[in-house]
């Protein structure tokens, strides 16, 4: 069907890359482009031989004259940007110079400032809708997933939904005394910022990790789970009729919590630059640079994660709660693809994603979050690829 240009090879890439390679009707051929063109090499190694077609290059994801003439070469279908949140609006930027559609699984951030907002992707939609292609912003998990739960719960559950609540645990025990799931630097700035929630039309701020409560969380247990700003709130609370109050939820251990605060209290996770023997170093550049590797955590991992939303709200004039939820086993993950769950749960939905813009189904000329399309074609690819939901009609809410 045709071909997708796939730029980073961390760990949500070399999932979505397996995943790509099951789903070879679709993903016929694939480049995948990196700064570090060994790692790609290493992943096409692994996979060549089935029926997707692999090639690799270096590529300097914010050098926009480097991937327009990439994208000229190969003319792939649709750019999958599965590098980092500093790069989204460059490559946005190619896109729209070789008129090819684009998706990524999280919104731009500047380098210098943690903030996660979509004014940056969203001012594109005009020029987007000009050229006739289309931007598909956050297919992961969460954004992603709990987004097309989300327009799911509106289409078929509700008249309006009023409160939801994204519960994102991860019960995953890798052995470590302190290490991220994901990309180190994103995770910290994610997790140390302010916490925020969207509340009768206006953001409620918090300090960090304020706003603790304990949820029995189905196939998981009892988690202690804190209160985070994450991207979605932003755009359900504009997409989702009815919408009173969305808040986010996300489970941390103790150890985990108890190294935060002690590296937050030394300065190790600053993004202020600072002198170094002469050299300009940013503090949290550096501990990433002495974390684990997230990719390295699969192996070590068990446990299983735990990600949905639980909806309130009215159809027919009556009260309606739902809960939707995937549970994601890590080693299950690492068997099939040799990566953790929290890699996995981004990568599928950043191959499904691509392969609904690729297909049609989801194509409109335009800058979109998940939720302003149809849910159920992604709603049933989450189940055959390798993602299956649950659902509860009467599901312990969160105070
Ligand atoms: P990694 O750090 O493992 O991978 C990032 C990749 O991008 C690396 O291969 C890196 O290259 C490459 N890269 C970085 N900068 C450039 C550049 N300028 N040019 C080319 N390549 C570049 O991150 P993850 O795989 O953990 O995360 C990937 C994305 O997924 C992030 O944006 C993250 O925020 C998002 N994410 C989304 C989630 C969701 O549910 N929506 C959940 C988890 C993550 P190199 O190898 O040289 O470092």
């Amino acid at each position: 069907m045709g071909r997708a240009l796939i730029i980073g090879c961390g760990g949500v890439a070399s999932v979505a890359i397996h995943k790509c390679c099951q789903n070879s009707d679709v993903f016929e051929e694939i480049m995948i482009a990196s700064r570090t063109k060994s790692k790609c090499d290493q992943i096409k190694s692994k996979l060549e031989g089935g029926k997707t077609i692999i090639h690799t290059a270096k590529v300097d994801a914010d050098n926009i004259e480097e991937m327009v003439s990439l994208i000229n070469s190969f003319k792939p279908d649709i750019v999958m940007n599965l590098a980092l949140p500093y790069n989204d609006l460059n490559i946005m930027e190619a896109c729209l110079k070789t008129k090819t559609h684009y998706m990524d699984t999280a919104n731009y951030e500047p380098i210098d400032t943690a903030k996660f907002e979509y004014k940056w992707q969203w001012a594109y939609r005009e020029k987007f809708e000009k050229a006739g292609i289309t931007a598909l912003l956050g297919s992961g998990f969460d954004p992603g997933v709990t987004s097309v739960f989300s327009a799911y719960a509106l289409k078929h559950y509700f008249d309006e939904i009023n409160y939801i609540d994204i519960l994102d645990a991860n019960a995953g025990d890798h052995g470590y005394p302190f290490a991220t799931n994901f990309n180190p630097e994103i995770n910290i700035r994610e997790v140390s910022a302010k916490g925020s929630y969207w509340e009768k039309g206006k953001w409620v701020e918090t300090e960090p990790m304020e706003i603790k409560r304990v949820y029995k969380f189905p196939e998981i247990g009892e988690k202690d789970m804190y209160l985070l700003h994450h991207e979605e709130l932003e755009s359900l609370a504009q997409n989702i009729k009815g919408i009173k109050r969305i808040r986010f939820f996300m489970t941390f251990g103790q150890s985990y919590l108890t190294h935060l605060k002690c590296l937050e209290n030394v300065g190790m996770t600053s993004i202020i630059p600072i002198d170094f023997e002469g050299k300009k170093i940013v503090p949290l550049q550096f501990l990433k640079a002495v974390l684990p590797d997230p990719a390295s955590l699969g192996p070590r991992t068990k446990g299983k994660t735990n990600i949905g939303c639980i909806f309130v709200g009215k159809k027919q004039g009556k009260d309606v709660s739902y809960y939707i939820y995937n549970v994601c086993d890590h080693q299950e993950c690492y068997r099939e693809v040799g990566s953790q769950a929290i890699s996995y749960t981004t990568g599928v939905p950043a191959m499904i994603g691509a392969m609904l813009v690729m297909t049609g189904v989801w194509q409109k000329p335009g800058v979109y979050n998940m939720e302003e399309f149809d849910p159920d074609p992604f709603m049933s690819a989450l189940n055959k690829w390798g993602l299956p939901w649950k659902e509860d009609f009467n599901p312990e809410l969160v105070d």
